[in-house]
């Protein structure tokens, strides 16, 4: 308490704690239409969708229906905009990252707007989304801007009368497609990149959450890139989406959800034009506790690993492998946390867990529940709905988990922790990679050596040892097997967003 009544502890006067921000209670939403060249469209066939708040179940607002007509438009923006002589095109590197830069401070100077919105259109609590989503939002659109003026090629030596070098282009139209679990960040992820290496955008968001992508429309053009750089086409994945998949014009797509709309994409791009494609998929990620882990830690980064965002998340923490003689007690303890975990307003400052997104998460997630329990796992806490709430589900905890239980191989998406047993690192190992996923892992261990070994043979894009979800804009993000292709975030992304040139030179003479 002391810092709050900043009083002076050891000689120390105490930093004086910011307030917690605030949402905006009844934010009228501003931009529900497509956004292509700088200007608000209506839809070309005239449909609307609604958008729901998921705490309520009530309707926010209806959005404008983009379509294959409508993503067309925006392919020919940004085209244009892509062209040699375009503003564009001429900009210099360092304005290109200035312009990130202060997207940047737009995004600073409206988080509480788009926390609130983040929140009414996911039902994610405010706080999260205001402190994990928009930080992780402004840290990525920061680093990309240094990069901007950094994406350099080499100079090859080859024979001696020949100069060769490369230059690193940007690719072109890259179509964006983006999940409701992070409508913003995962857009950020795509945008910042795209933009820094010199590329146009057309970005179709889920049609669960848009309205945080179509805000960020106004910002792109208060910033002043020019028109047709981004474009924002929301509608359904079928109808908007298989446009910009199959498009002969779009250069490259970055795509976030799931492996089986991810395979749609590769192959439409495959029937098409060859589009690149960079796919960031599901994930039925191992959290490996060993007896000689810091028990508190790995409890509660288990906890979070799994019930974070409710539990929304492709790097949940989905099967819990235990070392036996640790088992019972961290099974105690996770169900201590899991009863204790606040479900409920997300606009609430306390609230810990909001509702699943829509009626088909919701009722996905009961059937795997039900399916663990027919199957013979161990209910300790949850396993049902929060009555009267519209779509919210208890906290809920399984052990005596096996691996051929549905819960245990199944992507869930939803606040369930599946805690299994394990008795050697080698069983573990095998058990944690027979899996078609490889998105993330994370081991808990004081053994120097056993963290290597396991970082080394677990087949995952990331492996965390002794921390969860430790996600940074330097650090390169993706998945192995079926859990994509590419990598996301640090300087890995720029090769996903550039072509490389070769040019080659025959001097007229020999050197001497
Ligand atoms: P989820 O199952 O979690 O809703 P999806 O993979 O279905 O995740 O959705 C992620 C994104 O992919 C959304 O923007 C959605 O509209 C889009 N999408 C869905 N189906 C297709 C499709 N056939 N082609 C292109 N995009 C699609």
């Amino acid at each position: 308490m002391a810092a709050l009544n900043g009083a002076v502890e050891n000689g120390q006067p105490d930093r004086k704690v910011p307030p917690l921000p605030r949402p905006l209670r009844g934010l009228e939403v501003k931009y529900t239409k497509i956004f292509i060249n700088n200007e608000w469209h209506e839809s070309t066939s005239g449909k609307k969708f609604p958008t729901y708040n998921p705490s309520t179940l009530e309707k926010i607002c209806d959005i404008e229906e983009g379509d294959k007509p409508d993503v067309d438009n925006a392919v020919e923006a940004a085209k244009a905009a892509f062209q040699r002589g375009s503003p564009w095109r001429q900009m210099d590197a360092l304005s290109r990252g200035r312009l990130l830069h202060k997207l940047a401070d737009l995004l600073e100077r409206d988080r509480v707007i788009l926390a609130t919105l983040e929140t009414m259109d996911t039902g994610k609590p405010f706080l999260q989304a205001y402190f994990i989503d928009l930080e992780g939002c402004i840290k990525t659109l920061r680093y990309y801007a240094g990069w901007a003026d950094k994406i350099q090629g080499r100079t090859i030596p080859v024979d001696d009368n020949f100069v060769c070098f490369t230059r690193h282009e940007p690719m072109g139209v890259c179509g964006a497609i983006t999940p409701w679990n992070f409508p913003l960040l995962m857009l950020v992820w795509k945008m910042a990149p795209a933009l820094c290496c010199g590329n146009t955008l057309v970005i179709k968001p889920a049609e669960q959450a848009p309205l945080t992508s179509l805000y960020i429309g106004s910002l792109v053009k208060e910033v002043g890139f020019p028109p047709g750089v981004v474009n924002i086409v929301p509608g359904y994945g079928p109808t908007a989406g298989a446009a910009i998949s199959t498009h002969h014009s779009i250069d490259k797509i970055a795509f976030t959800g799931s492996t089986k709309v991810g395979k749609l994409i590769k192959e439409a791009a495959s029937k098409s034009n060859l589009k690149r494609v960079t796919l960031e998929l599901g994930g039925k990620n191992p959290c490996i506790v060993c007896a000689d882990a810091d028990l508190d830690l790995a409890v509660e980064c288990a906890h979070q690993g799994v019930f974070f965002n409710q539990g929304q998340c492709c790097t949940a923490a989905s099967r819990v492998f235990v070392e036996e003689q640790i088992y019972p007690e961290f099974v105690k303890r996770s169900v201590e946390y899991a009863k204790k975990r606040l479900v409920g307003d997300p606009f609430d400052a306390r609230t810990e867990q909001g509702p699943q997104i829509d009626q088909n998460q919701f009722d996905k997630i009961l059937e795997l529940i039900e399916s663990g329990k027919k199957e013979g796992a161990k209910l300790e806490c949850g396993g049902l709905a929060i009555e009267d709430r519209g779509l919210f589900i208890k906290p809920t905890v399984f052990s005596e988990v096996t691996d051929n239980m549905r819960i245990a191989k199944e992507e869930i998406f939803g606040p369930v922790q599946p805690i299994m047993k394990f008795k050697s690192i080698e069983e573990v190992i095998r058990r944690a990679n027979s899996t078609e996923y490889g998105l993330t892992a994370a081991v808990f261990t004081k053994n120097l050596d056993r963290a290597l070994t396991l970082a080394s043979a677990l087949q995952s894009g990331t492996v965390w040892i002794n921390c969860y979800n430790a996600l940074y804009a330097q650090a390169p993000f993706g998945g192995f097997k079926m859990s994509g292709n590419g990598r996301e975030l640090g300087e890995y992304a720029l090769a996903e967003y550039t072509e490389v040139k070769t040019v080659t030179i025959k001097l007229s003479q020999k050197s001497p």
